[in-house]
């Protein structure tokens, strides 16, 4: 009988020793916090879809809010990525940086969004290039706003150009 307790405890710390590995094994994005990622991690979670650096309109009775197809001027729509990333603060003063903070304030990112799901703790899509190991895949899921988008210099009235992105 003395016995028992001994097979006990060594049976729990093999179930905890096990338990941690299991979670080592986890990629980060399913581990961490926003807060908790390096700056290698946040810029990797990004999926490249784009659809962030269009336009939203918001209608001022309802406060509802519309996507449209036009892009930001340093907006590349064949690559589906900003033309000047490292200056684009410099040259489009409004952009948005994104920062754990800013994610969890705006409610206009795309439901496709990685830093919205892993916000709202859900797992990021098979075609999510952390997931796939193919940075193609947003864009042959459909999910980007590749070859989409209209530069805001040739758009015209944002109102002509509303849209309903994929968002599965
Ligand atoms: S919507 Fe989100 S995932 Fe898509 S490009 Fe913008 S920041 Fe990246
Ligand atoms: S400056 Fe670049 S990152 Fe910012 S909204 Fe425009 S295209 Fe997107």
């Amino acid at each position: 009988m003395k016995a028992r307790p001994k097979t006990m405890k060594k049976k729990t710390a093999t179930v905890v020793r096990k338990a941690r590995t299991a979670k080592e094994a986890l990629p980060f994005w399913k581990t961490k916090t926003l807060e908790q990622m390096t700056p290698k991690e946040w810029e990797s979670l990004c999926d490249g879809c784009g659809k962030c650096c269009t336009y939203k309109l918001e209608y001022e009775e309802t406060g509802e809010l519309a996507q449209t197809n036009v892009a930001c001027r340093l907006f590349d729509g064949t690559s589906c990525q900003c033309s000047d990333y490292k200056n684009r603060k410099k040259i489009v003063p409004d952009c948005i940086l994104l920062t754990p903070k800013v994610v969890r304030k705006m409610n206009w990112l795309p439901n496709t969004c990685a830093y919205r799901l892993v916000m709202q703790n859900k797992d990021l899509y098979w075609w999510h290039p952390l997931v796939s190991g193919d940075p193609q895949t947003v864009h042959q899921a459909g999910i980007s706003a590749r070859g989409r988008v209209v530069n805001e210099l040739d758009a015209g009235p944002l109102e002509h150009h509303v849209v309903d992105w994929p968002d599965k």
